[in-house]
């Protein structure tokens, strides 16, 4: 089935944060709705914006070409308040998946955030395509806190392909990590969700990250693993053998496992953290 990529003008594009943002974040930032990685766990899938659609999860995009506009009018709003801006991008769509690298349209916003910078920005990715804006990043810095975090459920490429076969390789998501550490820019590794990996896993994030983030498809999807299940994860964690890690306490083992190679500060999980950085 082919992509329906619809422009489109959105009336806000700062949305207030609400359930496992509202600890710390002031806002998300999504420069597009649909999301072309389509991974089967997304909850994005469970929430209204998909629900009710006729088109299936991954097989549409919308481009809000207002987005710049818009930013740069409620940032100006929103600093009359006087109040911290924390921004999460993204938290229903890729800032970062294929049509960014034609459309631009986050870059555009990071070009506006220099001139009007929030107070934190967290950009939240699987796509080694950031690296494009390493020069925009680190002008950024310059004016506010950035981090940014790269998910990697796992280091076995099998497991991904099962879950993320669309999603970028992991070698290239590491690479890229490893470039934006290495240009100076915070950055975080955001197991999310936790998918089995194997013993040598921590290894592979040595030297390149500040923090590390661990979430789990039960305590991560915004309503305790409601939607994981409705998306038939427990299903597809049986049908290939590895229910063994489809627990609800497996944050609790995951961030011990990884305590044995972090430290204390380093590790934040989902549930504990005030805030996920
Ligand atoms: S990259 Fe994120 S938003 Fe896109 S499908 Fe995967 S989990 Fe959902």
């Amino acid at each position: 089935m082919n992509t329906t990529i619809t422009e489109i003008t959105s009336r806000k594009i700062l949305t207030e944060a609400k359930g496992y943002l509202d600890v710390g974040f002031t806002h998300s930032l999504n420069p597009y709705s649909g999301c072309g990685f389509s991974c089967k766990y997304c909850y994005v899938r469970e929430m209204p914006i998909q629900k009710y659609k006729e088109i299936p999860w991954g097989n549409w995009i919308d481009i809000k070409t207002n987005a710049v506009e818009n930013y740069q009018k409620e940032i100006k709003l929103l600093r009359k308040r006087n109040k911290s801006i924390n921004i999460f991008m993204s938290s229903a769509t890729d800032p970062y998946q294929p049509i960014e690298r034609r459309v631009n349209i986050t870059r555009g916003i990071l070009e506006e955030m220099i001139e009007n910078p929030p107070d934190f920005l967290q950009i939240q990715t699987r796509s080694p395509l950031v690296t494009r804006d390493i020069d925009l990043l680190g002008k950024l810095k310059e004016k506010c806190e950035v981090l940014v975090s790269i998910t990697i459920e796992t280091d076995r490429e099998d497991i991904k392909q099962i879950f993320a076969p669309l999603a970028p390789g992991i070698q290239l998501r590491l690479k890229a990590l490893r470039e934006v550490n290495k240009a100076g820019i915070p950055t975080q590794a955001s197991i999310s969700p936790v998918l089995p990996f194997t013993p040598d896993f921590p290894k592979i994030f040595n030297g390149i990250v500040n923090h590390i983030w661990i979430d789990t498809l039960s305590i991560g999807d915004g309503l305790m693993g409601k939607r994981s299940e409705q998306l038939g994860m427990p299903t597809l964690f049986e049908e290939h053998n590895l229910s063994k890690w489809y627990q609800k306490d497996l944050h609790v083992k995951v961030e011990k496992y990884f305590r044995k190679y972090f430290s204390n500060t380093m590790i934040r999980v989902s549930k504990y953290n005030a805030f996920p950085r």
